[in-house]
């Protein structure tokens, strides 16, 4: 089964409590998320590491904190959940050309890595039969994330234990609802046993 992953926005201004939007509980999930991306890698799985790239003024700032601004420390991911061979996949149309990349790191302005213009491009290239997700916030980019990978048709798995939610009640809801939808849960165990 073709499988690729999904690892969400699990960056420094995130991640780590010094970040300049923490995601409390967050830096609990670092080791896991880790070893999620190079169990993708050992099995030549590819690996999708979506990534906030904002300006300094961002619009979103209206709404959300501060964060992920490119040229700070913040935007980048801890240096354990990256994979040696990787690309950037930047929100302008480019020719896609992924080599032996293990990790692509695909950047995005909203919270939604399906309005990174060459997304669509991107799965079509590998066509899985499986998705399997991550990362944080739960209820806000890997919601995006999930909902346009259902879209696809195809096996969605949430990774239970590698995601945080910021508001507990509205992410079990959604899960919920998205499990009525098709949406399967697993562990990172799981996950990385089969
Ligand atoms: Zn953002």
């Amino acid at each position: 089964m073709k499988t690729v992953f999904f690892d969400v926005d699990t960056q420094i201004d995130f991640m780590y409590p010094a970040g300049s939007f923490y995601v409390p509980g967050a830096s609990a999930l670092i080791r896991r998320i880790a070893a999620l991306n190079h169990f993708a890698a050992s099995q030549g799985m590819p690996l999708v590491s979506t990534m906030d790239a904002h300006s300094e003024n961002d619009p979103e700032f209206r709404q959300f904190p501060h964060h992920c601004v490119v040229g700070t420390t913040g935007q980048l991911k801890p240096q354990i959940t990256m994979l040696d061979k990787r690309i950037t996949v930047p929100n302008v149309h480019v020719k896609l050309s992924l080599g032996d990349a293990q990790q692509i790191l695909l950047e995005k302005q909203t919270i939604d890595c399906f309005t990174n213009v060459n997304i669509t491009a991107l799965l079509e290239q590998w066509n899985a039969s499986r998705y399997i997700v991550y990362g944080v916030v739960t209820e806000i980019c890997v919601r995006k994330a999930l909902e346009g990978l259902l879209a696809t048709g195809k096996e969605v798995v949430l990774v239970q234990d590698a995601v945080q939610s910021i508001n507990g009640k509205a992410s079990a809801e959604m899960v919920g609802e998205m499990q009525r939808h098709g949406l399967r849960l697993g562990t990172a165990a799981e996950v990385m046993s089969a």
